[in-house]
């Protein structure tokens, strides 16, 4: 395998949107108060970020207006320095064949979207292609994995569900309740769309309710789905230091749950304010592909750091001219 099939690395989850709705000042280009910039891609290696939109609670009740000025940031901060937003199939086709690098969008948590389908709607006309449907807390869609009484979805939670599947937005399972997640499986089994978690980690090897069951695991990859195993050193273990290779567990488990052509990566990269302390930024990405080689064939590496992704993307995002 060549160099440059390596670099080319797929980010499913950072927030580096939300980072910037709270401080104007930090510069996309090369701030290093950003782990993921356009420095860091470049030296990491990554080809295509999913940037989700995370609302922070500092912002006040969440709102639509708040989803429409991370969408500006998008375009102002990130589209402006080279970072194309990926919509379609074309786009993605594009991005592959000229190794420029490129963002997309997603929504972390539909709180902003206020219940309304019709903002979802404008959402997908402005580009987002991915929708977590709740943080750890409840929302009016469905309940999060930190919500005590773990319901499901809500009614108004099931009608988003169904719009995301008509329009093509692909649902996010990370930070849903248990309860909510089964629903999803069902939901999905009947539209015959899968879903992902973007950004979680495997239950056996670290028991944090934000990691995925082996059932909930083995139901990812029965819908055809992707797991973006993740860089929050908490989801990994309970060491006051963790490193790059305790992530390996992680991965071995899953890939022996059947799940090896499903694996790819989400960082959570500017969601955490503590790192793996050899993954502390994009750039790291360099490092953790020759940590990943020295144990693995580079046909199972390569799957995981774009190959896995792409195809998924190719399969599931709108079919493009
Ligand atoms: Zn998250």
């Amino acid at each position: 395998m060549k160099e440059e099939d390596v670099l080319k690395i797929v980010d499913f989850h950072c927030d580096v949107l939300s980072k910037i709705q709270l401080d104007r000042n930090l510069n996309f280009k090369s701030d290093n108060g950003l782990d993921v910039n356009l420095e860091r891609m470049e030296q990491g290696g990554v080809l295509l970020q999913c940037f989700a939109i995370f609302l922070s609670e500092r912002l006040g009740p969440p709102g639509i207006e708040h989803i429409m000025e991370q969408l500006d940031l998008y375009q102002e901060r990130i589209a402006a320095v080279g970072i194309e937003l990926v919509r379609n199939t074309a786009d993605l086709d594009r991005v592959v064949a000229s190794g420029e690098r490129a963002g997309m969008l997603s929504i972390e948590g539909a709180d902003g979207l206020e219940g309304d389908l019709f903002y979802l709607r404008l959402c997908y006309e402005r580009g987002v292609r991915f929708l977590g449907i709740t943080w750890n807390n409840a929302n009016w869609a469905a309940d999060g994995v930190m919500e005590p009484r773990n319901g499901g979805f809500t009614r108004k939670g099931l009608e988003l569900v169904q719009t995301c599947h008509e329009l093509g937005i692909i649902l996010d399972v990370s930070h849903l309740s248990q309860k909510g997640f089964w629903e999803l499986v069902e939901l999905s089994e009947s539209a015959k769309r899968p879903f992902i978690a973007s950004h979680s980690n495997a239950y056996h090897i670290c028991p944090h309710a934000r990691n995925l069951q082996d059932e909930q695991i083995r139901a990812i990859i029965e819908s055809g789905g992707r797991i973006g195993v993740t860089f929050v050193p908490w989801f990994v273990n309970d060491s006051s230091v963790v490193h790059s290779e305790d992530l390996l567990p992680h991965i071995d488990h899953i890939c022996q749950l059947g799940g090896e052509k499903h694996i790819m990566f989400g960082s959570d990269f500017d969601g955490i304010d503590t790192h793996i302390d050899d993954l502390r930024h994009a750039g790291d990405y360099c490092r953790w592909v020759e940590t990943l080689l020295k144990y693995y064939p580079e046909e199972l590496v390569n799957g995981w750091l774009s190959g896995n992704a792409l195809e998924f993307l190719r399969k599931w995002i709108p079919q493009g001219k």
